[in-house]
């Protein structure tokens, strides 16, 4: 390595003095760290050079070469030389593409970042939309169920209830002992929304004791859930099979149509197995 850097021939080939081309072939790396960097650095040069006009020319020769070889030896980055003496530059080039130093790959750490940037802001934005759940619909075909991310309840107020889930004693004669859904009573006309975007598969007036019935299907986190709407008042109907309704949206009013003894809406819910489960007890758990 010391060899290496005393043979550099750059130096001696481009100074036309003598004296330069000696001293910088042989100064050591470690002489050279230790010197100041600036020409008018050597102690006892300066007077005769401020005294002396004729002397300047020379010594300035002699020390831009020292200067020259100094930043071979220190390893200075080449831009710093050869913004300021374009002359150096072959001899300066040399050197440093062996040097050690210029083995560390500082520019693969800023590559990896600039790849990681773009990949994380486009890989994010593109999946933070889940793929939609695709149901098969009688009468519709295939149905494209995007996630909800919204879940509200479907009459503005909910603690107004009848008769919750599960067994119950039957209310009417033919009416069922176990109660399929949870009973809200808003009052009469009352607006009965959607619990969460989706799309309607069943907006009907003649959905037997379900009466004026509306089946929305949603997905939640993924899972396929259904949400029914039953009693809604005739000529009320706000949406239509294959609509695409958002949570909150406004689907009828509340009626009595059908298998019913009083103005009520009737809400059953159930998954992708049709086996109904508590209405109420996963809106109060879910709704946003
Ligand atoms: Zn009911």
């Amino acid at each position: 390595m010391h060899g290496r850097r005393a043979a550099a021939p750059g130096p001696v080939r481009l100074q036309p003095r003598r004296s330069g081309p000696t001293r910088a072939a042989h100064s050591s790396p470690r002489a050279g760290s230790r010197a100041p960097l600036s020409p008018q650095a050597p102690e006892p040069r300066a007077p005769r050079r401020a005294h002396t006009g004729v002397l300047r020319p020379a010594f300035s020769a002699v020390a831009m070469t020292f200067v020259g070889s100094m930043m071979i030896a220190t390893s200075v980055p080449a831009l710093a030389v050869t913004a300021s003496d374009p002359e150096h530059r072959a001899s300066v080039y040399a050197p440093v593409a062996d040097d050690s130093i210029s083995l560390r790959p500082q520019a693969l750490e800023v590559a990896s970042e600039a790849e990681l940037r773009p990949l994380t802001t486009d890989g994010y934005a593109v999946e933070a939309a889940p793929p939609p759940i695709v149901s098969q619909v009688a009468g519709l075909g295939s149905v494209a169920v995007i996630e909800s991310d919204l879940i509200v309840w479907p009459v503005s107020n909910p603690e107004k209830r009848a008769s919750g889930f599960g067994p119950r004693e039957a209310p009417c004669s033919g009416c069922s002992t176990y109660h399929d859904g949870v009973d809200f009573n808003p009052g009469n006309g009352a607006p009965v929304m959607s619990i969460a975007d989706g799309v309607v598969v069943l907006a009907t007036e003649n959905g037997g004791g379900l009466g004026v019935n509306v089946e929305v299907q949603h997905n939640i986190g993924g899972e396929l859930i259904t949400s029914s709407y039953a009693h809604m008042q005739y000529g009320s109907l706000a949406v239509s099979e294959g609509q695409r309704v958002s949570a909150g949206q406004q689907l009828g009013l509340v009626g009595s149509t059908g298998q019913s003894t009083g103005s009520h809406l009737h809400l059953e819910m159930f998954g992708a197995d049709g086996v109904r489960f508590d209405g109420f007890a996963w809106l109060s758990t879910h709704v946003s």
